[in-house]
């Protein structure tokens, strides 16, 4: 039996959304400006296009501008290098989001540190990584930022928390490590060398999971009450042969022990392309010379 409050992700989603949308609406009557994102699609993956077509009608419900790129499986990295180029340029563009993967022939790199830092809405270039470690204006990856709305939603301070972060991806666990540092916790980083790492997590006031191991979290990892965020999406065969998602924490373990935890589906998976809105929005303020809405 569950007893930890579970925290809806689509809701806190949702809220932020109708945020933006309110302060998008303002930007324009005040001063007439309208943040752009454009979303590149490179060939034909059937996940991306779904993330793509949500990321555009989304991009459309906060009132911003949205633009999609959609290019032929065999684009030149040439061709793709010159359109983000083109996209750097173009005034009404203030976000930019290239749709990993890339096809194998594409250097991804490359392509991601040619975004210009400013309308790097992923929050993937060295440029950003570095602003978010020094403590700078920034614009921060998305998964991330979700991961911190979400424990902030049942813990508006965390000052002072031990946070424990598994996994050390450039994308997720770093990154979320620093934005723990920016809220007062106190930080520990877990990964695959880690020793003893049951006792590191039953340290911690607040977990964040993002390991790619599906329920690789126990509960008797887990202080009682604490708060898990768990950022796995993990795609399993059921005994019947069908699939279903879980993520990196054992949901029915965990929830008896947890103080609050984030449910797969249903918690950080949403925050995503929430938090990408933000980031165009802010993306746009920074260019504007305006301060953070
Ligand atoms: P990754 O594979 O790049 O990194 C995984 C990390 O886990 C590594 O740093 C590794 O050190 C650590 N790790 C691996 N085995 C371990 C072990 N046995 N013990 C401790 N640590 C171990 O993965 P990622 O891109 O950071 O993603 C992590 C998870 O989050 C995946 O399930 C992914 O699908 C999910 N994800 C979700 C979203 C979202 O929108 N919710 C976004 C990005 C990633």
């Amino acid at each position: 039996m569950s007893s930890a409050r579970i925290i809806d992700g689509k809701a806190v989603a949702a809220d932020l959304r109708a945020e933006l949308a309110k302060k998008v609406a303002d930007l324009k009557s005040q001063h007439g400006i309208q943040p752009g994102l454009a979303v590149v699609l490179v060939g034909e993956d059937p996940a991306s296009k779904v993330y793509v077509r949500n990321k555009g009608k989304q991009t459309v419900e906060v009132g911003m501008h949205s633009v999609e790129h959609k290019l032929d499986e065999n684009t030149s990295e040439a061709d793709l290098l010159a359109l983000v180029q083109q996209l750097n340029n173009d005034p009404a563009i203030n976000g930019i989001l290239v749709q990993l993967p890339l096809p194998k022939h594409i250097n991804s790199e490359l392509i991601l540190n040619t975004i210009d830092p400013d309308k790097d809405v992923d929050g993937f270039h060295p440029t950003n990584v570095g602003r978010l470690a020094i403590g700078e204006r920034s614009l921060v990856p998305c998964t991330p930022t979700g991961s911190i709305i979400l424990a902030k939603s049942v813990q508006p301070d965390l000052t002072g928390l031990d946070a424990v972060v598994i996994g050390r991806s450039n994308i997720v666990g770093k990154p979320v490590a620093q934005l723990l540092l920016r809220e007062n916790c106190t930080v520990t980083i877990a990964h695959s060398r880690t020793r003893n790492i049951q006792s590191v997590v039953k340290r911690a006031d607040l977990i964040i999971a993002a390991v790619g191991i599906p329920e690789f979290v126990r509960g008797d990892w887990i202080k009682p009450g604490a708060i898990v965020i768990d950022v796995g999406i993990n795609r399993i065969e059921k005994p019947d042969g069908k699939t279903r998602l879980v993520g990196d924490v054992n949901f029915d373990e965990a929830s008896i022990v947890a103080g609050s935890i984030t449910p797969v589906p249903g918690g950080v998976g949403p925050m995503t392309i929430a938090c990408l809105l933000k980031n165009t929005l802010e993306a746009t303020l920074m260019q504007k010379g305006l301060p953070s809405a």
